[in-house]
């Protein structure tokens, strides 16, 4: 029996650990370890902060969903990785022994990177960040709002797109629900009670699509009144006024932002990440310099940018080449990678977004439509009612080529 350990339950770690299940006790010993006790859909976030949404829509208990299919689940941290002699050590003490390592750890929020944030700033980043937000959101009474991701820096060791920021799509979200919050719900008028600025660090906004996406985003923002600032790098939250790197600042009552990506730190001192502690691997998920080492989603070098969608496709990718290794009969799927999600903007409204442009493809789609928002809703619920299991591969197939029909 291989010992297998999955570091990590989010969106790869979940995805992994369900591509497996069938030969845990037949071929495989499975352990999945997790910090926390209930996995986090990020993408439901959104509507906990400008929705009141429940949070507990956006959460999958552990323990349960992965002893009752006979692996083990351990609810702890993991301080550290020896790849030389394959065993791991846990917050408690323990020591965990693998054959083999699926590292699905996600990526840091780094919220104390910026200057401010703890006392001023607000984000949707995780749990807590987004029931604050909402808090906020609530008896805000008008004023400047002003949005946007913080630069990210990556390692070299892999050739993937260096993106300033790894995740702009919830920025896209943040304001649209806001300003649908503000002037459906409060009744607040644009421009005289509130208005909306949006910053990013990169020369564009939405740098991994293409043109189609961003113009169809560009002309919603043109009508809402909303602006947008190029290359402006977050330096500092005050009190009342955004910084940048550049030295200029705006007036705000209201930040709200994605902070920087960093890997967590038991990657960057056990010497198994690059140089910023992102797991180097080849495209079929395995490690550079480990070969009974894989890693997908977030954690993954090669995943650019930081979504969920390519979490799946890199966790599918990862578990296929354990499968074939220890003699399963699978194919391995290649790593084409495309930008998929749907951009929830408040009301009946969304956005969905279908692009491989990043990677030299010539898809570059943008449906805006209550369809993507009934797509959304169907999609999450999915998620949730399923434990994080996704919808089955030829589902998935499907809707890939139906919406490329389209
Ligand atoms: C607000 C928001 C909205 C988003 N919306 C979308 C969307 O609409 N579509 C989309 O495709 N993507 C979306 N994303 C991105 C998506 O959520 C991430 O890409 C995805 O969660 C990555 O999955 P992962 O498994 O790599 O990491 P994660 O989901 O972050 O999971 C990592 C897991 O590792 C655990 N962990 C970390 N460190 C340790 C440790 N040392 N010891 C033990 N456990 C540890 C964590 O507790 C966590 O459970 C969104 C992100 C945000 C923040």
């Amino acid at each position: 029996m291989k010992k297998v350990v999955i570091l990590g339950a989010g969106f790869a770690g979940l995805h992994i650990f369900y591509k497996l299940r069938h030969l845990i006790g037949e071929k495989i010993d499975l352990t999945v370890i997790d910090a926390r006790s209930h996995s986090l859909l990020k993408p439901s976030l959104p509507e906990v902060s400008f929705e009141g949404a429940p949070v507990s829509h956006s959460l999958v208990e552990l323990k349960h969903t992965i002893e009752s299919k006979g692996a083990t689940f351990i609810q702890d941290e993991v301080v550290h990785i020896d790849a030389q002699n394959n065993t791991l050590r846990l917050k408690s003490g323990e020591q965990v022994d693998y054959g083999y390592l699926f590292i699905t750890l996600g990526a840091v929020k780094d919220y104390d990177a910026i200057p401010g944030f703890r006392e001023y700033g607000y984000s949707v980043c995780d749990d807590v960040q987004a029931q604050r937000l909402w808090e906020r959101v609530k008896t805000f009474e008008g004023g400047n709002v002003v949005t946007g991701a913080a630069k990210s820096v990556w390692g070299t060791r892999v050739d993937a797109p260096p993106l300033s920021a790894p995740c702009e799509g919830p920025i896209g979200e943040i304001m649209f629900m806001l300003d649908y919050y503000l002037s459906h719900e409060k009744g607040m008028e644009r421009a005289k009670q509130y208005k909306i600025d949006v910053f990013t660090p990169g020369e564009i906004f939405f740098e991994d699509v293409g043109d189609t996406p961003r113009n169809v985003v560009g002309e919603i923002m043109k009508e809402r009144q909303i602006d947008l600032h190029n290359n402006k790098v977050l330096k500092e939250i005050g009190k009342d006024f955004i910084a940048f790197e550049d030295g200029t600042r705006m007036p705000c009552d209201l930040a709200i932002v994605i902070p920087p990506y960093s890997a967590p730190e038991v990657l960057k001192t056990s010497g198994v990440g690059d140089e910023k502690g992102f797991i180097p691997t080849d495209k079929q998920m395995r490690h550079l310099d480990y070969e009974n080492i894989f890693a997908a989603g977030d954690i993954a070098a090669l995943a650019q940018p930081k979504l969920g969608h390519i979490a799946i496709i890199e966790g599918a990718i990862a578990a296929a080449t354990f499968m074939k290794e220890i003699g399963e009969d699978v194919e391995i799927p290649p790593h084409d990678l495309e930008v998929f999600c749907i951009m929830n903007m408040g009301g009946h409204d969304a956005t969905l977004i279908l692009s491989d442009n990043l990677y030299g493809g010539k898809t570059d789609k943008a449906i805006h439509s209550p369809l993507a928002k009934m797509m959304k809703w169907g999609f999450d619920s999915y998620l949730y009612y399923n434990k994080g299991h996704m919808p089955p591969d030829f589902a998935l197939e499907a809707t890939d080529k139906l919406l490329k029909l389209l």
